[in-house]
């Protein structure tokens, strides 16, 4: 019998969370949870705990803390950003998925990197912030970043070793999100409830307002460029309304190679666990005859301007892309708040892009403006943008 897999959750009670214990589930055998973590939902990381009976959690604060330290007496619990990075570090896992939203998974993504362990890496926000210093980081501890996001982990099923230099081009596909066929002049009417009904996945709501702007895919090109060491200019990203081409690679000599499945996390999810054995997973058959056809078009960009933002920051990489994270997460929360209407994100982005320009531009700009060295550097930089956004949000509630 194949010996079993120890796992650690950084976010257990987030859509990832869900995907990967379902996984899980399906096979007692191979996997055992050792340790979990959340933000808020402590009454469902307690049931988590009462279901797979982990070793070590760790929740927000020192008062949710106590709360499951009274209702599990035996188990380690952490709090704050330490429990964070103990969970991560954590010598008794070897795997650590990666399913914290946002930039707050900067640290102990990179911790459980640090430490060489597997990591199955959802959380994108982390290498959009500081790809450069991940990938040096994966390579001195022999850490294995393993691509969780579908379109990534459809690449890295294809490519399966092969060398980048015959790669002419890597097509990360996407939905086009809700708005896909919506006339434009109907953008200023999109409600947040519109823009958190997405046509294909079920996902956390941050993921699911990048998905309706497609600033999600402008991340993704992003990430791409760091997992698979690929220039900016060889990726490209298509319309594919179906979700079931996940992503393709044409090489060299013409031959294109695509992943295909439903559109359900755990297929990368458990392609990542049991990684490099592929596990059975009780789904139903992908029938092609009953889809009957997959469509591609262009990405219209004044339908999606937030992705053009994203790869512009992405050719200028730098510091641009981790300020444009921070912004975009400021400019969603409030979004989500429903401070703020749909068609104000990406004016709101473009706005913070300006002021980064001519800040850039200045003799005195702060060094971490101009590139990321560390991982301060990268929280710093994050920060300038989601200030900036803030301010623009103020000034635009004042005016
Ligand atoms: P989610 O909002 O459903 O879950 C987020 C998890 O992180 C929760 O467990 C929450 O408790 C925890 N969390 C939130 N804020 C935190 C904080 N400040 N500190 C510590 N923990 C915190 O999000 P999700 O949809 O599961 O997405 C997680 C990550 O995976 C994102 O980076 C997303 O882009 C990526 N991803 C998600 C999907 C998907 O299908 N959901 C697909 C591809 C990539
Ligand atoms: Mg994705």
């Amino acid at each position: 019998m194949t010996r079993q897999k120890n796992i650690s959750i950084l976010g257990a009670t987030g859509s990832i969370g869900d995907s990967t214990l379902s996984v899980i589930r399906q096979h007692p055998d191979r996997f055992r949870i050792v340790s979990l973590t959340c933000h808020r939902s402590v009454e469902k990381l307690c049931e988590l705990i009462h279901e797979f009976r982990p070793e070590k959690v760790s929740v927000h604060s020192t008062s949710e803390a106590r709360h499951v330290r009274e209702a599990f007496p035996e188990l380690e619990v952490f709090s704050g950003k330490e429990g964070l990075i103990n969970i991560a570090e954590d010598p008794d896992a070897q795997i650590v998925v990666a399913g914290i939203v946002g930039s707050a998974g900067l640290f102990p993504t990179f911790s459980a990197v640090s430490s060489g362990k597997n990591v199955a890496l959802a959380n994108k926000e982390p290498l959009v912030m500081a790809g450069r210093l991940f990938i040096e980081e994966a390579s001195k501890s022999g850490a294995k970043i393993l691509p969780t996001d579908s379109e990534h982990n459809a690449i890295f099923q294809v490519l399966n070793g092969r060398t980048q230099d015959k790669i002419r081009k890597l097509v990360l596909t996407a939905s086009g999100g809700p708005f896909r066929d919506l006339p434009l002049e109907q953008f200023p009417h999109i409600r947040l409830e519109d823009a958190l009904s997405h046509p294909n996945w079920e996902m956390g709501n941050k993921i699911t307002i990048d998905s309706a702007t497609m600033m999600n895919k402008g991340l993704e090109v992003i990430e791409a460029r760091w997992l698979f060491d690929m220039p900016v200019e060889k990726i490209e990203v298509v319309i594919h309304r179906e979700s079931i081409i996940h992503s393709m690679v044409e090489f060299c000599d013409g031959s294109t190679l695509a992943q295909l499945g439903f559109p359900d996390m755990r297929i990368p999810i458990s392609y990542c666990l049991g990684w490099p054995e592929r596990l059975e997973l009780e789904l139903p058959n992908l029938d092609l005859t009953k889809i009957g056809s997959l469509n591609f078009t262009s990405v219209e960009p004044t339908r999606y301007p937030c992705l053009e933002l994203a790869i512009d920051a992405a050719r200028m990489d730098r510091s641009v892309p981790a300020v444009l994270n921070g912004a975009n997460e400021a400019v969603v929360e409030s979004y989500l708040k429903g401070h703020l209407h749909f068609v104000e994100i990406a004016k709101l982005l473009q706005d913070v892009m300006s002021g980064y320009q001519s800040i850039s531009q200045k003799p005195d700009c702060p060094s971490y403006l101009r590139d990321i060295q560390t991982l301060e550097d990268a929280v710093k930089a994050d920060q300038w943008g989601r200030e900036e956004a803030q301010q623009r949000m103020q000034e635009r509630v004042a005016a």
